[in-house]
């Protein structure tokens, strides 16, 4: 079987993970703090909070940034459920923004007219969680004008885009978003098993964060309410969850850090030998901006029409091929719909979610593999005519 994304661990990886399970701690303990340390230094950000999942995640950056009932987040209609959910766990209200038909990441155009449009209806948004699709960075430089204009916080959800670049910066110190959130689920581009990690300039945010992953307990002495009343004394101040990552798994990330590089380098040379082996087929093939690099977590490609990728993802499944179709559009998921979103509310989202395809791509993939790939997918493209 060769799938469209897997981790890849090694040796040392798991020689990581075993002298942990042989220490004292295994639970939050050392190798959590040391992961954080090594995740800013990489992204180059000021604090990192690392989590059980990029879900959690992000429950916790919309808490942070004070999200509650009776208020309001956009995000793009193309991503995974977990960006629009957060906005739930905390009882707010979900809106979309159509895609950008050359990136399929939020368009700057339709966001640009929906906030004007919402400013004139006094229901501006009161966070964007901005998806760098596939691993390709949004437009980040639009986002902070529009960010400066309009006074929305921005979550970057940077499941897909750890390692990539945009205006010659690593995505986690853009200086755009109030958090960023990377997840570290084994098909994104490095893995502590399940896990994620919120990454913040500002300390107050930081601050929140972390309280809030650990049930909204403090045991620092200096950030009491009530007077001590003994060394065993802490204080729950809000209401959080547990949210923590395994000191294994952060031993786990850090020593698929070490080598983030190598996996981010082979996914973009096989996405370049893409390009090359695709040409003049009847495919379309991920268009990639000059303003960033992309780190493809996915190489989502264009089918002719929705029957072609039905053939194809079917032919494709039944050679061993595992492709994936990345995504349905949230807003036409059944929970969704049930809040009123209808089929037609974003045009574009619904036609690339027709057509596209995800093929195997990822740290570990050979080019007899691709060639496999590209050699069946020309098979199923004839059949399909
Ligand atoms: C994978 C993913 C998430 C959720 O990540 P988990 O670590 O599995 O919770 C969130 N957003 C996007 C865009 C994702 O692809």
């Amino acid at each position: 079987m060769i799938p469209y994304s897997r981790q890849v661990i090694e040796e040392d990886d798991i020689a990581a993970v075993e002298a942990v399970l042989r220490s004292d701690w295994i639970t939050q303990g050392p190798a959590i703090a040391r992961f954080e340390a090594a995740v800013t230094e990489y992204c180059g950000a000021q604090y990192g909070c690392a989590v059980n999942s990029a879900t959690a995640g992000l429950h916790l950056a919309c808490l942070a940034m004070g999200l509650q009932r009776g208020m309001r987040l956009w995000t793009s209609p193309i991503t995974f459920v977990a960006s629009a959910n957060c906005a739930r766990y905390c009882g707010a209200s979900v809106d979309f923004v159509d895609i950008d038909p050359r990136t399929y990441c939020m368009s700057i155009e339709s966001l640009t007219e929906k906030l004007a449009d919402a400013e004139a209806r006094g229901r501006l948004p009161d966070i964007i969680v901005a998806v760098d699709f596939a691993g390709q960075p949004c437009r980040w430089d639009r986002l902070a004008q529009l960010k400066a204009r309009y006074g929305f916080g921005l979550i970057h959800d940077a499941a897909h885009s750890f390692g990539a670049e945009y205006h010659g910066k690593r995505v986690g110190s853009l200086g755009v978003a109030d958090c960023t959130v990377f997840s570290f689920h084994p098909v994104k581009i490095l893995t502590t098993g399940e896990g994620g990690m919120v990454v913040t300039d500002d300390p107050s945010l930081h601050e929140a964060v972390s309280m809030l992953r650990s049930h909204g307990i403090t045991r620092e002495p200096a950030a009491m309410e009530r007077q001590d009343e003994g060394a065993w004394y802490y204080e729950q101040q809000a209401l959080g969850y547990n949210y923590r990552m395994t000191d294994f798994s952060a031993a786990l990330g850090a020593s698929q850090l070490a080598k983030v590089d190598r996996f981010i380098a082979h996914r973009r040379k096989m996405a370049a030998r893409y390009d090359v082996l695709l040409d003049g087929m009847e495919v379309e093939r991920p268009w990639q901006s000059p303003d960033g690099v992309s780190s493809f977590h996915l190489y989502p490609i264009l089918l002719k029409d929705s029957e072609t990728r039905h053939h194809v993802f079917d032919h494709l499944r039944s050679v061993g091929i595992h492709v994936q179709v990345h995504y349905i559009p949230v807003h036409l998921q059944p929970d969704f719909m049930r809040s009123g979103f209808k089929r037609g509310d974003f045009p574009l989202a619904e036609a690339y979610y027709e057509r596209t395809l995800s093929i195997p791509l990822h740290a570990a993939l050979t080019d007899a593999e691709q060639d496999q790939v590209v050699e069946e997918l020309k098979r199923a493209l004839d059949e399909a005519g």
